[in-house]
């Protein structure tokens, strides 16, 4: 997968050069390119922003360096497949299902906004020459989509086929369907010792049933998402004998 990064601050990428997308770059499975914006202005200030048509508080980013940044790396040779991602508090919200299906693209390019935003008529120009999706992080509202960029990557590039050195772990994590079509959150995990500060290991983890431990596992992800995120729970889901339905 190659990945292209277009930002006013290119060293707040610096960490994909460190962490798991670090790690898959060493590996060859991702190509990842962080570009300067302003690398695109044409003045000697090498400006990207210009006042509000219409009025109001802030700047708003030029269409111009961004259409240039554009034409460039959507007609490099390498544009098969690619998918824009504008990263904006008004997009859709991102989730595992749609880190998954960015994990599938062939080449992604991340368009990280700043002040109050990009000019819109570039994400409409874009949008006639590539796929385009706007993603938000959450709803709350970030100085710039670096970190955006950043959190999203990194959940992407965890989902790259190879990347993962056991695969089953991606398995029961939190967020994924389970054989039961719920997404459950995760079941609290443990590890050595088995008694700490009088905090006992739950037994039936060190019994070796793996059909008992399988089954305590299921219940405890059940339990926990039900009390912390019935929003999560579609359809009523089995517990044990019990039949935890989603919150009204
Ligand atoms: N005026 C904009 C609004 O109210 O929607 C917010 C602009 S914000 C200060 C500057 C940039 O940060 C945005 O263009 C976007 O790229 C990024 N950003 C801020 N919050 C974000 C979020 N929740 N998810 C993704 N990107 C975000």
């Amino acid at each position: 997968m190659r990945i292209d990064v277009l930002t006013i601050f290119p060293d707040y990428l610096a960490p994909l050069e460190l962490s798991l997308a670090g790690k898959a770059r060493d590996r060859g499975l991702i190509d990842i390119r962080v570009h300067d914006l302003r690398d695109w202005t044409r003045d000697r200030h090498r400006t990207v922003d210009d006042t509000p048509y219409g009025g109001g508080a802030g700047m708003v980013m030029k269409p111009e360096p961004w259409g240039e940044a554009f034409d460039t790396l959507l007609d490099d040779g390498d544009v098969e497949g690619a998918t824009v991602v504008f990263t904006t508090p008004s997009g859709q919200p991102f989730t595992q299902a749609v880190a998954r299906e960015l994990a599938s693209k062939g080449r992604l390019i991340f368009a990280c906004g700043r002040y109050e935003g990009i000019d819109q008529r570039v994400i409409d120009e874009v949008s006639t020459r590539a796929e385009v999706r706007e993603i938000s992080l959450g709803d709350y509202v970030l100085n710039g989509g670096e970190v955006a960029a950043l959190a999203i990557t990194e959940a992407v590039v965890r989902l790259v086929p190879g990347f993962m050195g056991n695969a089953a772990s991606l398995v029961e994590e939190s967020h994924t369907l389970s054989d039961s079509g719920a997404s459950l959150l995760e079941y609290p995990v443990y590890t050595k010792p088995a008694s700490w500060r009088d905090r006992e290991v739950p037994p039936v983890l060190l019994s070796g049933d793996h059909a008992a431990i399988a089954t305590w596992r299921h219940d405890q992800a059940v339990r926990r998402t039900a009390e912390r995120r019935p929003d999560l729970v579609h359809g009523s889901v089995l517990l044990d004998d019990v039949q935890v339905r989603p919150a009204e």
